[in-house]
């Protein structure tokens, strides 16, 4: 149920008090890291209408989707800026503020709450909180009365983070970045799902689309609406209920990879056959969270590489072998990514460019200089 009363007042008072300038640029971010994936696939990208000319845009943007369960939360982070999307569920708040620590993430310049459901917003006042700063949390103009919900506007306003409510059509310009808010297109809905955020996200060549939960009735408004919607990567709606993917969403937008967030042997039945069904027929690359671990993908604008801390599940052929630790024999040497301050085992998938290693002889002497074990190979 929706109410719209005393929360929404406060919400718009905020937004009204805000700027409302979705062009700024804090470069508050950290500098993330740039791994080299190097030993995965790297199929060329996108079938986006883009005149831009098919060049490298000499950084790269990295999509990561956390393996968070039956929840959702990405990250988005070039060199320059950040941005995530959504933040798990309930009682993952250390799950969610360590993945952030692994890739070294400090401040973000957005926040993205898709829609007002635990399963997206349960450790965002955790993140909130334990960010040195927040550029913008970018939300629906939809309010829940659940004590999640409300501890998330807690937060928001302890830190005095700005609110902007997504529009359809406006763009955020991350560094390279270019992002096009698709829905919510109308103002009032009976499910909250269908007030989800949905974000395209352009890079050079390679487009990323997340659709939060949106089901049919976002869908068809957006199909409706005429903005773009063709993208390499989607990001599954609704994690894979056949309420969302419905065909001719699918066909609009073509991916060649989509992911699907969900948790192993969910009460939902989450993905359903029909939806799976449906993805396969547009010959997708189809990844799980429950079956893949978290899934990473890395662009430079023209290629898109892809990497997941689990080897089974569905389509993964492509996939490397699994990381598994590596014998003591076989670790000389600890290598770190004097950017993003991370450090890998030399096996990694995530090693960073020949120019930015530096390298350690032994575990305490990485922790000792201020680096941080990677996420993926967990050294
Ligand atoms: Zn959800
Ligand atoms: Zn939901």
């Amino acid at each position: 149920m929706i109410r719209r009363t005393g929360l929404l007042s406060i919400l718009l008072a905020i937004v009204l008090l805000c700027s409302c300038n979705l062009d700024f640029l804090p470069l508050t971010s950290p500098s993330p890291s740039k791994p080299n994936t190097q030993t995965t696939t790297a199929p060329s990208a996108s079938p986006a209408p883009s005149t831009k000319a098919p060049t490298p845009i000499g950084t790269e943007l990295q999509v990561i989707i956390f393996d968070v369960g039956q929840a959702d939360c990405a990250l988005l982070m070039t060199n320059t800026h950040t941005m995530l999307i959504d933040a798990g569920n309930t009682g993952q708040d250390n799950l969610i503020l360590s993945y952030l620590a692994s890739y070294g993430i400090k401040k973000l310049d957005y926040v993205v709450a898709t829609h007002p459901h635990a399963d997206h917003i349960g450790a965002m006042a955790a993140v909130i909180r334990a960010m040195d700063s927040i550029g913008t949390v970018l939300m629906p103009d939809a309010v829940n009365t659940t004590r999640t919900f409300e501890n998330m506007l807690n937060a928001i306003e302890e830190k005095d983070v700005p609110i902007t409510i997504a529009v359809p059509g406006d763009m955020i310009m991350m560094g390279d970045v270019q992002i096009q808010i698709l829905a919510p297109n109308s103002t009032r809905y009976s499910d909250l799902n269908d007030y989800s955020v949905v974000l395209r996200i352009e890079f050079g060549n390679s487009v990323f689309l997340f659709t939060g939960d949106a089901d049919t009735r976002s869908e068809n408004e957006q199909l409706a609406s005429g903005l773009p919607l063709d993208a390499d990567v989607l990001r599954v709606g609704h994690h894979g209920a056949r309420t969302s993917s419905t065909q001719r969403y699918l066909d609009a937008i073509s991916p060649s990879y989509a992911v699907i967030s969900c948790g192993q042997g969910n009460t939902y039945g989450h993905p359903h056959d029909e939806t799976m069904a449906r993805l396969a027929g547009t010959g997708a690359e189809i990844y799980r969270t429950d079956e893949n671990g978290t899934v990473i993908f890395t662009t430079d604008g023209i290629t898109i590489t892809i990497s997941t801390t689990r080897g089974s599940g569905v389509q993964n052929t492509a996939l490397p072998p699994t990381v598994t630790a590596p014998s003591s024999l076989s670790v000389t040497s600890y290598i770190g990514n004097v950017n993003s301050k991370l450090f890998h085992l030399p096996t990694c998938r995530l090693l960073p460019q020949e120019q930015n290693r530096t390298y350690f002889a032994a575990r305490d002497e990485a922790v000792s200089a201020g680096y941080v074990p990677c996420l993926v190979c967990n050294p």
